[in-house]
């Protein structure tokens, strides 16, 4: 049905953007209820401080613009119930952690038992350790002692928009991400091209930030492999979603106005339009991992300790992904990692993700790592769902966190956003209205 081929333009998944552009027409409100009509979807729990850059020193990179800031919840008593720790471990119990790898092993299913915490309770309703790792995340755990504290975010008061940080401190943590698409041929091991680095090491590490200065241009991926590919424009894919929204709500510095900005589309976006081609290639990816949840959600429990919230929460999902569903998929993961190397393909790739996971340590703005990291776990999630999920067997599927469940809601609703702003900006490049 769906031939991913070499060209880079939509067509890699298959769907044109009509077809995608039609879609999202539907799509976008049901997303924006979701995203921000309940307490469940609209905050996030995340390591935002804790945590150094394990590839180099990072204090050069830092911005000390005020957009760059990022308001946390304090205060326990300022969160939902549903986020909070002080409700959610009067649950935890035998079955609060994701089931451990020994455990996994000894019973297959790491789907939540329902009853084992009674009815109306489900394993989304206890506290979660993000500690607890599975060898198919994309994603590395954040670590256990900070995490348990972690820091809680309202995503709607704390937006993705302009924030000013850019410069050395940025285009090295996009070099760096970029380098991770070097798979080496015929494919590497499974160690990646960028080792996390610890303690004294990371004085070395400047070294490399050197090298990566002077290494010019960013690779881009050959013909040759369709995971390459995949791994670049979903990267590439998610740096167009970022530049879309800066250049969306910017700050006209000499007015003090926020507003979109059709320059800077322009120089970011719509003279690239292999970039914006890859914004679409996230949607399609992205609504697929999305879809293939119909099933699983249909028992989920949301747990706000509101009946009536937990209700509405559920019904816009399921409205979403009914949506979804019912429609003919417009991505085919089927065709990835099938030939003789595709185990070691495959853990390549999950490798080469964890790292571009731990590079979100090194953004030094606050603001743009909470973005970033969301992002990288929304992505990471629906590669997880596309290429270890089974939507119809039920067994042995890998946990789905709560975290990586908003974050998946989340990223979606950003690319989301992202295709109907292109849209306005096109129209404004067409009409010839580009005087903001
Ligand atoms: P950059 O966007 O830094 O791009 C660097 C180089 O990458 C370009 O010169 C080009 O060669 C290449 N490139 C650019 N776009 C693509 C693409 N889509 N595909 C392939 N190659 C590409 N700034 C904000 O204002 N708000 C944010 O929320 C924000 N979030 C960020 C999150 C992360 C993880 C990072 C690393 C940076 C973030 N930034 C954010 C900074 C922003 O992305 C830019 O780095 C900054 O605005 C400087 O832009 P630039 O024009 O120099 O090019």
């Amino acid at each position: 049905i769906c031939a991913i081929d070499s060209k880079s333009t939509v067509s890699d998944t298959c769907a044109s953007y009509a077809t995608i552009d039609s879609l999202n027409n539907e799509i976008h409100p049901l997303l924006k209820s979701v995203t921000r009509g309940n307490d469940f979807f609209s905050y996030y729990r995340l390591n935002l401080y804790n945590k150094v850059c394990p590839f180099w020193e990072d204090e050069n990179g830092l911005c000390g613009n005020i957009a760059c800031a990022v308001n946390t919840i304090d205060s326990e008593e300022d969160l939902p119930p549903v986020w909070r720790i002080e409700e959610l471990s009067k649950l935890e119990g035998p079955r609060a952690h994701h089931p451990g790898k020994q455990q996994q092993k000894e019973r297959p299913s790491a789907r939540p038992l329902q009853g084992d915490l009674g009815d109306n309770v489900g394993e989304s309703c206890v506290l979660e350790y993000d500690d607890e790792c599975d060898e198919r995340d994309y994603c590395v755990p954040e670590d256990e002692g900070a995490l348990a504290k972690g820091d809680y975010v309202s995503l709607i008061d704390n937006p993705e928009r302009f924030t000013g940080y850019a410069g050395e401190g940025s285009h090295q943590v996009w070099d760096a991400i970029y380098r991770e698409n070097c798979f080496v041929k015929p494919f590497s091991s499974p160690s990646s091209q960028l080792a996390p680095l610890h303690g004294m090491q990371i004085q070395a590490a400047n070294d490399f930030r050197n090298v990566l200065q002077k290494e010019q241009p960013q690779p881009q991926p050959d013909d040759e492999c369709l995971e390459k590919r995949v791994f670049y424009r979903v990267i590439s894919g998610m740096h167009a979603s970022i530049s879309t929204h800066l250049c969306w709500e910017y700050l006209n510095q000499t007015t003090d106005e926020w507003g979109p900005n059709v320059q800077c589309y322009k120089d970011r976006l719509h003279n690239h339009p292999e970039r914006i081609s890859n914004l679409y290639f996230n949607y399609a990816l992205v609504s697929r991992a999305v879809a293939k949840l119909h099933n699983y959600l249909q028992n989920y429990k949301f747990c706000s300790f509101d009946p009536e919230q937990d209700l509405a929460t559920k019904q816009q999902v399921l409205t979403l992904t009914e949506k979804l569903h019912s429609r003919a998929p417009i991505f085919d993961e089927a065709v990835m990692f099938q030939d003789e190397h595709a185990m070691d393909l495959k853990e390549d790739f999950r490798n080469r993700f964890r790292n571009v996971s731990r590079l979100m340590d090194c953004v030094g703005c606050d603001k743009c790592r909470l973005w970033g990291k969301l992002q990288v776990n929304g992505y990471g999630t629906a590669l997880k769902l596309l290429f270890d999920y089974d939507e119809t067997e039920e067994v042995d599927n890998p946990p789905l966190r709560r975290t990586e469940l908003v974050a998946l809601m989340n990223t979606y609703a950003r690319i989301s956003n992202s295709i109907a702003a292109v849209h306005s900006f096109r129209q404004a490049v067409e009409s010839g209205h580009e005087d903001r």
